[in-house]
Formats: C-alpha cells, sequence, structure tokens
C-alpha cells in the first residue's frame, strides 16, 4: 500500500500526517504571528502539566486531530516564550523560521549521519557550512569547523584533546593515573559553569583547576595567569589548558585572547575560546578588533542556537588542527568501514556520539534566507538598542548600570538611598519578579560582586527598539511599585 503507514496500531498514515502537518504549520505560524500579544510566560504551578497527562502510555494508538488545541492549552501556556519580543531573559534562542523548517526537513529525513557514505548529503552540507561560517568569522583557512550539540559538550571535547596532547595521548596506556603527573586547566571566576563541569568530566581532578584572577573589566589578567602557571610548573604540574572567554555569561565580559595566547603558547598550553554568546558578533567587521588573537585558538565553540538565530541544538566547534580531533575520537567498527574512508570526512571521529543529526540543515538555511547582510543589520540593531538602554539607565536617578554595556546585554540595578546589602538584594529580587509575573517581559536576576543585579539579555529576532523602551517603563515602575507597596 503505497504512501500507508502499514503499522496496524497507528493511526498517522500518510493523508493523516500531511493534513496533520498542513495544519501544524499554520498553528505554528498564527503562534509566531500572535506572540507580541501574549503573555511572555505566566505564572507557572509545578505539576501543573505533569496533572494534565495520563500516568501511563496509552495502549493503543490514538487520533492526533485535536493536537492543537491540546498544544494551546498544555504547552503554549507553560513555557517562557523565547521568541517574544520582549523576551530579555538569560540569552536569546536562535528560532529563526528558515531554521525551523530545517528542523523539519532534517526529522522528515531522520537519516543518521554514522559515516560519510551513509548520508553524504549531511556531511558535505556540514562541510560546506562550516566552511562559510568560518570565513565570516574572519578566520584562517587551516581552522576546520563541526557541529556539536552544546557549548558545554564543546568544551568537553576541547579539554578532552588538550589532556591527550599534553600527556602524549595517555589515554592509550594507563590513562591519567599512569602519566602520573597532574595537568591543570586554567579559566577565570565569571567563565561558564561548563567549563568546570567539562575539566571535572575529563578527569582533570578539582585540585587541578585554576581561576585565575582577573583585571577591572573582569576579564582573564594574562599576568596572573602567567603567574599561577609559573607556581604549578614549580610544584611538578603540568600547564594543560587555558579556557578563555568572549562575553562571559554573567557581565559579558572579553578575555584578552592575543595575551593569553603568548602565554599558554610559551607554555604548549591548548587554548580554548568559549564564544558561545559573543560569538555571533564575529560577524561584523568593526567588532573583530574585541576578539584580537582568536586565530590562535587551537579551539574555539560558538553557539549559533543563541544570537544568531539558528534553532537550538547548533555549536559551532572549530579546531585549529582537526588531526587531533580524530587522534581522539575515531572509532571504526567493521560496520563503518567503506571505500571512500579517508578520502571523506567521518564526523563521528571529531567528537562523542556516533550518530549525528542533520543539523547542517538549519545553518544552511538560515545563512541563506537572511543573508550575511541580513544577520548584521540584526545584530547591530540590538547592540543599538542595548547602548541605547545602557544610556536610559546611565541618565536615571536611582538606577546603576552594573557593567558598560559590553555587547548586547545590559546589567543594571535599581539603587534608591538608604537601601543597601540584603535589603537590596531583596528590593532588587522583588521587582524583577514582579517584572517576570507581568507577563510583558522576561528577564534574568543574577549575581555579580555578591549582589543580585538584572541582566536585559537583548536578542529575540521580535525585539525592536520599541519592545526595549516598553521593558525599561516597566522596569521603572515595577521597582516603584515594590518600594511604595
Ligand atoms: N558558555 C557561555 C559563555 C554561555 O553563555 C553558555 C550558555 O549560556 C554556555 C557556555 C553553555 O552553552 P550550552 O547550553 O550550549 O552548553
Amino acid at each position: 500500500m503505497a504512501g500507508q503507514n502499514t503499522t496496524k496500531e497507528s493511526l498517522m498514515d500518510n493523508a493523516t500526517f500531511r493534513a496533520l502537518g498542513h495544519r501544524l504549520i499554520d498553528w505554528a505560524a498564527d503562534l509566531r504571528a500572535g506572540l507580541g500579544e501574549r503573555p511572555v510566560a505566566h505564572d507557572f504551578v509545578p505539576g501543573a502539566v505533569a496533572a494534565m497527562l495520563p500516568a501511563a502510555a496509552p495502549q493503543q494508538g490514538e487520533d492526533l486531530t485535536d493536537l492543537c488545541a491540546e498544544l494551546d492549552r498544555m504547552v503554549v501556556p507553560h513555557v517562557v516564550h523565547w521568541q517574544h519580543p520582549a523576551y530579555f531573559g538569560w540569552f536569546p534562542s536562535g528560532g529563526l523560521e528558515a531554521g525551523v523548517l530545517g528542523e523539519l526537513i532534517s526529522a522528515s529525513l531522520s537519516v543518521i549521519g554514522l559515516s560519510w557514505q551513509s548520508a553524504p548529503a549531511l556531511t558535505e552540507l556540514e562541510t560546506v557550512t562550516m566552511a562559510w561560517f568560518r570565513d565570516l568569522c574572519g578566520l584562517p583557512e587551516h581552522y576546520r569547523g563541526v557541529i556539536q550539540d552544546s557549548a558545554s559538550v564543546s568544551t568537553q571535547v576541547a579539554l578532552t584533546c588538550a589532556r591527550e596532547r599534553a600527556s602524549g595521548m595517555a589515554m592509550q596506556a594507563g590513562g591519567l593515573a599512569g602519566y602520573g603527573r597532574p595537568l591543570v586547566v586554567y579559566y577565570t571566576v565569571h567563565s561558564h559553569s561548563s567549563v568546570e563541569k567539562a575539566a571535572l568530566l575529563a578527569g582533570f581532578g578539582r585540585d587541578n583547576l585554576r581561576a585565575v584572577a582577573c583585571d577591572g573589566d573582569d576579564a582573564m589578567d594574562p599576568a596572573a595567569l602567567a603567574a599561577a602557571i609559573d607556581e604549578d610548573l614549580a610544584a611538578g604540574r603540568v600547564p594543560c589548558a587555558v579556557v578563555a572567554t568572549c562575553g562571559t555569561t554573567g557581565v559579558l565580559a572579553f578575555d584578552p585572547i592575543a595575551a593569553i595566547a603568548t602565554v599558554a603558547r610559551a607554555h604548549g598550553a591548548w587554548l580554548h575560546v568559549d564564544a558561545a554568546m559573543a560569538g555571533a558578533a564575529l560577524l561584523l567587521p568593526e567588532w573583530r578588533a574585541r576578539f584580537a588573537g582568536i586565530h590562535q585558538a587551537d579551539s574555539l565553540v560558538i553557539n549559533a542556537h543563541k544570537w544568531l538565530g539558528v534553532p537550538f541544538d547548533c555549536s559551532i566547534y572549530l579546531v585549529a588542527d582537526h588531526r587531533q580531533l580524530e587522534a581522539v575520537m575515531s572509532t571504526s567498527p567493521s560496520y563503518l568501514q567503506s571505500g571512500q574512508d579517508g578520502a571523506v570526512a567521518n564526523y563521528r571521529d571529531w567528537g562523542l556520539p556516533l550518530g549525528r543529526r542533520f543539523r547542517a540543515l538549519k545553518l544552511w538555511l538560515v545563512l541563506r534566507d537572511q543573508g550575511v547582510a541580513g544577520l548584521q543589520a540584526r545584530l547591530r540593531r540590538d547592540l543599538d538598542n542595548a547602548r541605547w538602554l545602557g544610556d536610559q539607565v546611565t541618565a536615571t536617578p536611582d538606577w546603576q548600570l552594573v557593567r558598560p554595556v559590553r555587547l548586547q546585554t545590559v546589567c543594571l540595578r535599581h539603587d534608591p538611598p538608604g537601601l543597601t546589602g540584603e535589603a537590596l538584594d531583596r528590593h532588587t529580587l522583588a521587582w524583577a519578579a514582579r517584572v517576570n509575573a507581568s507577563g510583558q517581559a522576561w528577564i534574568s536576576p543574577s549575581i555579580c560582586d555578591g549582589r543580585w543585579m538584572v541582566r536585559l539579555s537583548i536578542g529575540a529576532h521580535a525585539t525592536e527598539r520599541h519592545h526595549v523602551a516598553a521593558a525599561w517603563d516597566l522596569i521603572q515602575r515595577s521597582a516603584l511599585a515594590v518600594m511604595e507597596a
């Protein structure tokens, strides 16, 4: 029966799939078109969604005709809408329509890239889009890219490769224990928590993690890095890897890559750059100076699924020498070998998972749909909006810009006279909660220098200046309302 699903229990035959699929696309388009009129988030109650679901999976196949209504009831009110124009939370989540369609194509094909042979288009589209992306970032040609699921995993891969390079491939013999000398990883207190996690999972041990001192701009101090390395060398430890960040999560600090690279190189340490959030700005030539020295990194990661607009997950991991990846990650079971091996890329050798999703589709479609010019225009719009908001905060009595606006994120606090210490913290958290409970904007409180502040991360693709202005107005009203309550 051509076009028919022959599994008796399933009600999703090809015609039903087609009809429901059409309705779902309409549902998605309507949701997106009307998102600005909805609350960014509701007051969530733990367990509310679980209570709408049966305790066990259905024994028989169910009719999914009412799926859209179910989604409206069960899902839409129970998520923070990251694509909402008044979403200023943790960091932007890429959600451009072209990328959403890329996901649809990927799931429709449902091919798995075990090897080049299993889906040549999957591999080759990834190779080509990675080269495009490298060039867009102004990186030299010897860099090769691969799509990982997350920056966390990319950093884990980087530190694992660093460990093996420093230990002369200890994993081929007795592992780190057999190597005998402690290997040390350097980063800062502003690095993302994933750096510490990756180092611990890669077996370095907490005793061998060094949070290097920062300067007044929250950036890693290269002299402090050199001093920490000297101290470790004197104690017989091996400087293995430095993780520098361009755009730290909390305050968007930029570590000075060129100076750090000089120190790292002098000691043979692997330099990994976490540009998960800020790396998108490499597409802007006028921003490249902020990343000076990045072409000396052994590896770097940029999350295209953040500000750039590609739907999660799409972490672009770029390496200066991909042979180091292959040396550590290669596997070649007989059933995956083919006559083309050696002439083609097998991306299972460039990371942990064997199976690979067709993620390049969504990146490819976003790049084509937006064009470089379109992406650049949106990034510049957001940078401009952030600068504007920073100026408003600075010019408003009793409001403090906690850090200079370093990218598209604004760190602010209401600092009325007489409120200090924990009372100030309670005030900050109260007005931030009030803003979020209003459903008219979504913001993220976060701790900086031991005190709560609020971050507004601008970068949802629907966010225009008037949305930022409305959020700023709401923030001020909320802070005053909390004072008066
Ligand atoms: N690095 C930085 C600087 C980040 O801001 C984030 C997420 O916010 C991460 C790493 C972790 O990203 P992922 O969720 O892709 O692991």
